[in-house]
């Protein structure tokens, strides 16, 4: 019989995550306290940009494969097996993670079941979190029921969470025993199939996992942008610098890109949740080098907003300024914690006069930053512009023609925010080009 599951929180992640499984032939019910998400996603709409999740939502709806709703008891009554996939944000006074909606959800679920299940968990949580919430969920269940919990971390990326999720690097089974591992394996036999790693550990080895793997690419990222520091310092070229770095097999060349630094719904607040378990736990060595990562990242966007100023003379004031990109990455519409954004805020407090253009995000950053001025076309952001800056690398604005947006500016300034653009291309067409890390950046 085709295993029925529950997919718990039905944001970025689990809203993927769902169509996915019933992509791979499962029966899926999807769960969300937002009613207007679960609307949407019950019509076959996906409330975000996520390339080609629109299409498996769209046809699985359909089909009656996959289905959405509010309640957690129907969650309960429907499937065999459960996953939670509801937010984990920074806490609002703090660093640490807030956790409220994954004890809602065990708390929520468990008087509800009626017979033994294993609820897995794929939110990114501290580590020491699993072992509680399987407490919490024993001490409200109903007499007879047994629930196991295990976890099964995500690492799929924005913009391609779909390949992602259906063709994943590797697995991670964090589980408690042999009939948990059984049921992750069932659910990912397609993936195992094809001869994806499957990494069998205890509960907190694969939360720490996840975290681990964020704080390694955070690190990489901020460590190239420190070298980008001293590159225009001493006039060195960090991307010439990257190129070398990354032909060395040990070391990659993927997340050497240096620039405005990462931001997201993951990266900042995973690092700055992982600091602050490890003061908790006496771990001081993970938590001093995340805080260092943490803020060269917050450095590299400072650090553009005082070039862009150097760019138009030291002073911004009443300066048209094109912002290219609103989201924290390129294919998303995510605009959490997002550098562009951050960005766009420091220049206009410095009275420039920002238009920002993103292919996806402008609605998104609206309601996050009103303040700001967004346009429906590139050209309008060009217009007039005495500054142009490349704040997320999409490719359509990666690959905008030189000549043609030198046409619309007022003056042809360009600044790199992300180390993309054809350097050679742009100066040939008579602009004033700066990235970090390039040399002579302030
Ligand atoms: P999101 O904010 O897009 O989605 C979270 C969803 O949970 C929302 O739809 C929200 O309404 C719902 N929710 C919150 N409380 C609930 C409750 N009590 N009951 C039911 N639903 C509830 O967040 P996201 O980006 O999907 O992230 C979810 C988790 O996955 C986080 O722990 C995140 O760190 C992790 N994660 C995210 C990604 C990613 O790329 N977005 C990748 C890997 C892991």
């Amino acid at each position: 019989m085709t295993l029925r599951i529950s997919v718990i929180g039905t944001g970025y992640l689990g809203a993927t995550h769902a169509a996915c499984l019933a992509e791979l032939g499962f029966d899926v019910l999807g769960v969300d306290r937002s009613a207007a998400k679960v609307d949407a996603l019950s019509r076959g709409l996906v409330p975000f940009h996520e390339p080609g999740l629109d299409e498996l939502v769209a046809g699985h709806t359909a089909s009656g494969r996959l289905r959405f709703t509010t309640d957690l008891a129907e969650a309960a009554a429907f499937a065999d097996v459960h996953f939670i996939c509801v937010g984990t944000p920074q806490q609002s006074q703090g660093t640490a993670a807030d956790l409220t909606a994954v004890f809602d959800v065990a708390a929520g679920l468990a008087p509800h079941l009626r017979h033994s299940t294993v609820v897995i968990g794929k939110s990114t949580v501290p580590v020491g979190t699993a072992a509680e919430l399987a407490a919490t969920l024993r001490a409200r269940l109903p007499l007879g029921v047994e629930a196991e919990v295990a976890w099964n971390p995500e690492f799929l990326r924005e913009g391609h969470a779909v390949q992602d999720t259906l063709r994943p690097d590797r697995l991670v089974f964090g589980v408690t025993s042999p009939g948990a591992e059984l049921v992750l394996r069932e659910i990912y036999a397609a993936a195992i199939e094809r001869g994806t790693p499957v990494h069998v550990t205890d509960l907190a080895t694969a939360e720490l996992a996840k975290v681990a793997a964020n704080a390694f690419l955070a690190t990489k990222i901020s460590f190239i942008n420190a070298m980008a520091e001293i590159s225009d310092r001493a006039g060195a070229d960090v991307v010439a610098l990257a190129d070398v770095l990354g032909d060395d097999a040990r070391i990659g060349r993927r997340f050497l890109d240096a620039g405005i630094g990462f931001g997201g719904g993951c990266l900042p607040k995973d690092i700055r949740a992982l600091a602050a378990r490890a003061a908790e736990l006496g771990a001081p060595s993970i938590r001093a080098l995340l805080e260092d990562v943490d803020d060269i990242n917050l450095r590299a966007r400072d650090r553009a907003a005082d070039l862009a100023a150097a760019m138009c003379g030291g002073d911004l004031d009443g300066r048209r300024v094109a912002l290219l990109g609103a989201a924290f990455k390129p294919l998303s519409d995510d605009v959490r914690d997002s550098p562009a954004l951050h960005v766009a805020a420091a220049l206009r407090r410095r009275g420039a006069d920002v238009r920002v253009f993103d292919p996806a995000a402008a609605n998104n950053a609206r309601a996050v930053a009103p303040e700001l001025t967004y346009v429906a076309h590139v050209d309008a952001a060009l217009h007039d512009a005495d500054l142009v800056v490349l704040a997320t690398d999409w490719p359509e604005l990666v690959a905008l023609d030189p000549g043609r947006a030198g046409a619309l500016v007022r003056s042809r300034r360009i600044l790199d925010g992300r180390n993309k653009l054809d350097e050679e291309a742009w100066t040939a067409a008579g602009w004033a080009f700066r990235a970090l890390g390039r040399a002579a950046a302030p």
